[in-house]
């Protein structure tokens, strides 16, 4: 069953190997539980402005750099270029408000599935849209000895984040793979879509409220709805 996958990814792509080596975690929504705090955020956050922004629209944009996503929302609803310093200003409120929610939790089961990939042999990265420090600097504790620190692209170090593939590309130079040897752990649509387009196994995990479809529309190798899922059928992915 799992080497159909396989199989299936390396045509997709017309790769020959399948050597995995290295596996690029997205943070929200997939190492933190962090989604319903910044949907809430976002919304509070643009009202402010007089931008209306949905929770549902907030998990449609998830993945892609918070700058990026105020020019396009508040620039369609204003009906002009929203500056970079209006854009600059709105994250940094909107990053207040992350910041005055309670404290997000670990996503259940995902340092145990870290583990079971370190005993597989892979090492671990992290590839991350947000710029929020707070979180940032959480990670690099709760995460010590899983994660290898100098594998972890973030907004801050990218020009282009994702759905392009850039972030991922970056995750990869800093691993030292080709795409056949890394593996993507994603929840969001953009986030699917940067990881395909990098040419990675790209696994989606639903932790959110959007339907499996359109995870899978984006090109995800498999849909899966819990970390633990996951661990179960890594094994079989790994030769
Ligand atoms: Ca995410």
């Amino acid at each position: 069953m799992k080497q159909i996958l396989i199989d299936k990814y390396l045509e997709k792509h017309g790769y020959t190997e399948w050597e995995p080596k290295v596996a690029l975690f997205d943070m929200d929504g997939v190492l933190y539980d962090s989604m319903p705090n910044h949907a809430k955020a976002w919304h509070d956050s643009m009202a402010l402005y007089g931008v209306e922004m949905s929770e549902a629209e907030a998990y449609a944009f998830e993945g892609m750099r918070g700058f990026e996503t105020i020019k396009i929302v508040a620039g369609r609803q204003w009906g002009r270029t929203v500056t970079d310093e209006e854009s600059n200003d709105m994250y940094r409120v909107k990053s207040e408000h992350y910041a005055a929610c309670p404290t997000a939790g670990l996503i259940p089961g995902v340092k145990a599935l870290q583990e079971e990939m370190l005993r597989l042999g892979l090492r671990i990265g992290v590839v991350t849209g947000s710029g929020q420090h707070s979180l940032l600097e959480r990670l690099q504790r709760d995460f010590q000895g899983l994660i290898s620190p100098e594998i972890f692209v973030t907004a801050l170090n990218i020009s282009r984040g994702k759905p392009a593939p850039d972030p991922y590309l970056m995750g990869m130079s800093m691993a030292g793979t080709e795409p056949w040897q890394t593996i993507v752990v994603e929840n969001a649509p953009l986030g699917v879509r940067a990881g395909v387009a990098a040419g990675c196994f790209t696994v989606a995990v639903n932790t959110g409220p959007l339907p499996d479809e359109i995870l899978a529309n984006e090109g995800a190798e498999i849909v899966l709805h819990n970390m633990d899922e996951f661990r179960q059928l890594l094994p079989e992915l790994i030769p």
